[in-house]
């Protein structure tokens, strides 16, 4: 058992580090004030290999696996926790597409999506069909040499601005997870179209659209795998994208931690500094470790993935406790600036809200505790 980064590693989170201190953290706030989507910041990452940290160097990824996209990932998320969620469905994107796709399809899109040249985004959710993607009823109908493609997905991230989106749909008439199917779905593909940009509370510098679609024509070819098993290409690509969420969650402590003590140590309240006051300690180390729990637990869930074991629970976990911690710590940051956390002015104002959404998106907290759940009780 080691607890040790390697060589590459430590390197990686250096310099992932030094590029999010440099490109994001001193712009963060005010892109997230004029929700300003970081293009220009997310192509430089791209070139940094940081949007295909998982993907193998046979098809231009960094080939440097979980545990460096991980600490990577905290990182972006440390100065900026809408970046992170762009980086972190870029690779959720990209997964499906090494592990299902073509020779083609990863010539076309998992190396470009690699090198940082194409955004990816992953499109699940409907109206009515959020924890339970059985109940979507987008559907595809096979015409000849493509599918045609009918409904709306909503909440998807990077959706407007997305070269390639994995598009889970209903085909056929089976009702359940097994009549689902998944394609890769370009832009500009006729009958595609971007709905309404969502107004958010937090990652307000992240992009989050609905996508529609009149019957779409989408390849026959583009089909990723087989008829039938969406449901599967998308759990198993959300084992690999909770281990992002984990990792966002983790960033965004990490920095309401540093807030919260930085303040602690110059704010004066009956002639001392407030970080003097046991009760403000406590929320303090509450906080480091719970952070430093979240961490190992995070790296456990992406060194088992490195090793190709099954990751499914470890992941939830990590997601699960990570999400739920992020919220203690940014609640707590807030509690330690007193009112003066609760103004836009100050840092953890904006932490508190984009650190809301983790314990929802790519499965909430309830969702995790049933695959925790299912995965203890049938050992
Ligand atoms: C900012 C943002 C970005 C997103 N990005 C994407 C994206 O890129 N792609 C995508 O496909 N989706 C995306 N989503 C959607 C997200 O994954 C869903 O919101 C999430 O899965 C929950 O679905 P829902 O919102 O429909 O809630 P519901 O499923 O309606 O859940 C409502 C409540 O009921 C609980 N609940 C539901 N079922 C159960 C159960 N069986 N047992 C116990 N409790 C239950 C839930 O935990 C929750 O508390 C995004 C969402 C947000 C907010």
């Amino acid at each position: 058992m080691a607890f040790q980064l390697t060589p590459e590693q430590e390197m990686i989170r250096l310099m992932a580090r030094d590029f999010a201190k440099k490109e994001l953290e001193p712009f963060a706030g005010k892109w997230d004030r004029e929700e300003t989507f970081p293009e220009k910041a997310i192509r430089k990452m791209g070139g940094l290999g940081l949007m295909g940290m998982m993907v193998p160097v046979e098809y231009d990824g960094a080939g440097a696996g979980a545990v460096s996209y991980s600490l990577a990932l905290q990182e972006i998320a440390y100065a900026c926790a809408s970046t992170a969620v762009t980086m972190s469905v870029t690779n959720l994107s990209s997964d499906p597409i090494l592990k299902f796709g073509s020779e083609e399809h990863k010539q076309r899109y998992l190396a470009p999506l690699a090198r940082g040249e194409m955004l990816g985004a992953f499109a699940v959710t409907e109206p009515d069909a959020g924890s339970d993607p059985g109940g979507m009823t987008t559907r595809a109908e096979e015409k000849g040499d493509h599918y045609l493609v009918n409904g709306s997905k909503i909440f998807i991230t990077n959706g407007s601005y997305a070269d390639v989106i994995v598009l889970i749909t209903r085909i056929g008439s089976e009702k359940s997870n097994r009549g689902l199917s998944a394609f890769l779905l370009t832009k500009g593909t006729p009958g595609f179209r971007i709905g309404r940009k969502e107004d958010k509370m937090g990652l307000r510098a992240s992009d989050t659209v609905e996508l529609l679609f009149d019957d779409c024509r989408i390849p026959k070819e583009n089909l990723l795998g087989k008829e039938g098993i969406g449901f599967k290409i998308a759990m198993v690509a959300l084992d690999s994208g909770r281990i992002g969420i984990a990792s966002q969650s983790l960033g965004i402590a990490r920095a309401c931690l540093h807030e919260a003590v930085a303040y602690a140590k110059t704010r004066k309240q009956f002639g001392k500094n407030i970080g003097s006051f046991q009760a403000i300690q406590w929320m303090i180390a509450d906080t480091a470790a719970e952070i430093e729990a979240a961490h190992w637990l995070t790296l456990y869930a992406a060194d088992k993935k490195d090793q190709g074991l099954p990751f499914t629970r470890e992941a939830s976990m990590a997601k699960l406790f990570a999400s739920e911690m992020a919220n203690r710590a940014a609640y707590r940051a807030v509690q330690i600036h007193g009112g003066y956390g609760y103004m836009k002015e100050y840092k953890v104002e904006r932490l508190y809200r984009d650190a809301r959404v983790t314990t929802i998106y790519e499965g909430t907290s309830e969702v995790q505790r049933l695959v925790i759940a299912r995965e203890v009780l049938e050992e």
